[in-house]
């Protein structure tokens, strides 16, 4: 079974090794991947919120099972997921892939002296990748506006610390429109990698 249903939420049955290849595979391909790593907390907003469960069904390109919660729940639902797949280690390693590669990566999240940090950390470790953007994630300014802003940098990826819904919200209209990228969300991956 490709995919294993919880509460409505469609989860690719997939292991971190089986989503790396695919997610290779679309970044050598510029296909527009939209990644939800999803914990007990987003499926059970999105079963309360019906906007936020559109983009989870519609907009998504892939779900992962973000903490140990979503994965017994499938196993008690009979169709388990083979394993916890988390935004942190998949950021981790989209990060090594764009060093490698000198990849054009956009982040937007997290406190000013937190993406401050980010920055300085990839400036000293992550020397070849291209940061095309780094904005904090206090704005004021419409999701649209931001989505339009950072399509015209043109990132091979984009990660949003925003916490969700809003970092959803705001990929998802750079996923529907604008740009070919890898994009996801990361919620509080910003303050760890800075710290
Ligand atoms: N955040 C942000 N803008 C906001 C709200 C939150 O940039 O309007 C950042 C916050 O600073 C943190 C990240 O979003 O770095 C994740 O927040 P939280 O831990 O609340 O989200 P979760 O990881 O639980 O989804």
């Amino acid at each position: 079974m490709d995919k294993v249903n919880v509460l409505g939420v469609n989860f690719d049955n997939k292991t971190f090794d089986q989503f790396q290849n695919e997610f290779v595979k679309r970044l050598n391909d510029h296909e527009s991947t939209f990644i939800v790593t999803a914990n007990p907390e987003i499926v059970m907003a999105a079963n309360e919120n019906p906007e936020f469960m559109k983009i989870l069904q519609q907009d998504a390109d892939y779900i992962t099972a973000d903490g140990i919660g979503i994965v017994k729940a499938a196993k008690m639902l009979g169709e388990p997921l083979p394993e916890r797949v988390t935004g942190y280690d998949l950021f981790l390693w989209f990060m090594k892939i764009a060093n490698e590669r000198g990849l054009r990566v956009y982040l937007i999240g997290a406190k000013p002296e937190v993406i401050h940090a980010v920055q300085a950390k990839i400036a000293k470790n992550y020397k070849n990748i291209n940061l095309v953007g780094a904005e904090d994630g206090y704005f004021r300014q419409d999701l649209n506006l931001i989505a339009h802003r950072i399509a015209k940098a043109q990132p091979d990826m984009v990660f949003a610390a925003l916490g969700f819904p809003k970092q959803e919200k705001l990929l998802a209209i750079l996923r529907r429109n604008l740009t070919p990228a890898i994009m996801m969300g990361v919620g509080g991956s910003f303050d760890v990698f800075s710290g």
